[in-house]
């Protein structure tokens, strides 16, 4: 391809809400454009990326024996009042009518849409299992459309329904496809971990992300130093961390102006880890909210998304200062001891004694509070796990680093098949529903993780398997009838020799311009045809490191042909 042919509109200017690099290059190289909050269009070098990826995703897919499909980006709302997701979905969920006044939807996934594709097609056991996907449009209306690509509202996602007989036939499925996005993240050139993820309300126990190692990622991710633990903090496990203090009487004390951990700790001169945090929060439920007290150690954080687990809830949101005193608590002084209010104990103080936690009175402290004292507690996982805690599969050391969520997987079970009543008969003849799992790539977003996780101060660095092209032929001076005939015939011996190549005609552009879109635009290597010309030498740049190499003019195709394989 020829660069005065190809439409790339570099520019300088870098949108004003652009913090992340590869927003910032990906607009600036001409990859892409923004047409509105979250909506981008691709412009060609941006869908050469896209279609390079995903071909990488397709054929590892078909590789796995998945069936491609498409469904519908429209679907009708009736399939989500079916599984019961029109009401849970929340905003994100796009609706509208059409003329007739019908409702609708944009798929932000398409779990409803594949089981009515398979319900009353695949009717017996010895049709499955079944694996179909797609690569696929979605709309999510997100709250906050983000970070250029990483975070639209349209976006391409593939994604993929498994069907089975049996759990284990799931669980086979989805070891196969753990070990398929690893070849694909592997084949992108990307420096990724799979890690432990949330379930959310879906439950069961299997679920993995797979996280492109960014600083900027927007997920935090548990890792061990010893072992191959990792995990999303929102799924994140430590060891226990057992303390003991003394069984005394429950003794109510003043504590004037003592509203915080760090307050009543001092002021008694206790630790922090012997006191109890109370975080307020107000729980939204699809037909009601409810305000919800989290009890956890002075000393830990509360992991929403596990307190949000805890409680089944949609959204977990601040409770304001009227709501609580609504609710007849008293921040800043709650505690577990005589509480009228729905409350949750972290699962590490489960029938801790000694304790310091509020009195529900302003000013006031129970010291000496027993947790085995109270009835019917629901304990659950509520707590962060913090940098330095211990791993609970090895005794190793757990750090935090940052991630970008570029896959998922999924065991859903039966939630969908028995909702929308997707039946097969299994070898008794006996009607089930099917067993499924899912499993989304974000495509569009893995154009910014690779340049999220490979650029510089100049600009992208695309791997081998995503760069639009592999090799920039620069003419420094196309004017000049030598170099513009030695840029030729590289150009077309590269392009015979099947190499990805674009060649730097532009009769107006300077060298130092077109050097500048090379930096930007990230190609892996260029070719420089200039003044050594004469002395029969061109010279390769690693867009990497950006180091120069002289080369005779007669040996440049064949370096070229070796770094590129
Ligand atoms: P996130 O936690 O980042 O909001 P999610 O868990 O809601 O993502 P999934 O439902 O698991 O997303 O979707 C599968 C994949 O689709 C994700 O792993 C991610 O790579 C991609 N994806 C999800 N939401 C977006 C988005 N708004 N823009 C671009 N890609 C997205
Ligand atoms: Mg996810």
């Amino acid at each position: 391809m020829r660069f005065s042919k190809l439409f790339i509109p570099t520019t300088k200017e870098t949108p004003n809400d652009a913090t992340l690099p590869s927003h910032q290059y990906l607009v600036r190289g001409g990859f892409v454009a923004q047409t509105g909050a979250g909506i981008y269009d691709f412009m060609p070098l941006g869908k050469i990326v896209l279609e390079k990826i995903k071909a990488i995703v397709k054929n590892e897919m078909d590789n796995a024996g998945a069936n491609e499909v498409q469904l519908g980006f429209v679907t009708p709302l009736s399939l989500w009042e079916e599984s019961g997701r029109a009401n849970t979905m929340g905003n994100a969920l796009l609706k509208f009518k059409d003329r007739r006044n019908s409702d609708f939807v944009l798929s932000p996934t398409n779990e409803e849409a594949v089981v009515n594709m398979v319900k009353n097609r695949v009717n017996s056991y010895k049709d499955l299992p079944l694996n179909l996907y797609q690569i696929n449009t979605k709309f999510r209306d997100e709250a906050r459309p983000r970070f250029g690509l990483m975070r639209g509202r349209e976006f391409l996602m593939k994604d993929a329904y498994s069907f089975h007989s049996n759990e284990d036939d799931l669980v086979r499925e989805f070891n196969l496809m753990e070990e398929t996005y690893k070849k694909i993240y592997t084949k992108l050139g990307l420096n990724f971990r799979v890690v432990q993820a949330d379930s959310g309300a879906i439950g069961g126990s299997g679920s993995k992300e797979f996280h492109v190692l960014a600083s900027s990622g927007e997920d935090t991710i548990v890792v061990c130093d010893s072992c191959n633990y990792a995990a999303n903090i929102e799924a994140a496990i430590r060891k226990v961390k057992e303390y003991n203090f003394e069984n005394a009487t429950l003794e109510k004390i003043e504590t004037p102006n003592c509203k915080t951990i760090e307050d009543v700790a001092n002021f008694l001169k206790v630790s922090k880890e012997q006191t109890v945090k109370a975080v307020i929060k107000k729980a939204i439920f699809e037909d009601k909210t409810k305000i919800v007290v989290f009890f956890i150690r002075g000393c830990d954080e509360l992991e929403e998304i596990k307190a949000l687990n805890s409680v089944n809830s949609l959204e977990l949101i601040d409770a304001n200062e009227d709501e609580i005193k609504e609710a007849g608590l008293v921040a800043g002084y709650c505690g577990f001891v005589n509480l009228d209010a729905t409350f949750v104990v972290d699962n590490e103080l489960k029938d801790s004694f000694g304790l310091v936690c509020g009195a529900n009175e302003e000013n006031y402290h129970f010291i000496n509070a027993d947790l085995r004292t109270l009835k019917d507690v629901k304990y659950f996982d509520l707590v962060a796990v913090q940098e330095g805690d211990i791993c609970n599969c090895c005794g190793g050391t757990l750090s935090y680093t940052k991630g970008i969520e570029a896959g998922h997987i999924f065991q859903l079970g039966t939630k969908y098949s028995s909702a929308m009543n997707a039946n097969f008969l299994d070898e008794n003849g006996k009607a089930k529903p099917f067993i499924m799992g899912c499993y989304g790539v974000g495509v569009s977003r893995l154009v910014a993780a690779v340049i999220e996780q490979n650029h510089d101060e100049k600009g992208c660095i695309w791997t081998k398997a995503t760069a639009p092209f592999m090799v920039d032929i620069i003419v420094s001076n196309s004017k000049k009838e030598e170099e513009a005939k030695i840029g030729e015939t590289i150009y077309n011996k590269l392009k015979t020799s099947n190499v990805d190549v674009i060649l730097d005609d532009r009769i107006n552009a300077r060298f130092g311009f077109k050097m500048g879109d090379f930096e930007l635009l990230g190609f892996p290597y260029a070719v420089v045809i200039g003044k050594k010309l004469e002395e029969g030498f061109v010279e390769i740049v690693d867009r990497k490191t950006l180091e120069k190499t002289d080369v005779k003019v007669e040996e440049v195709v064949s370096k070229i042909l070796n770094l590129v394989k």
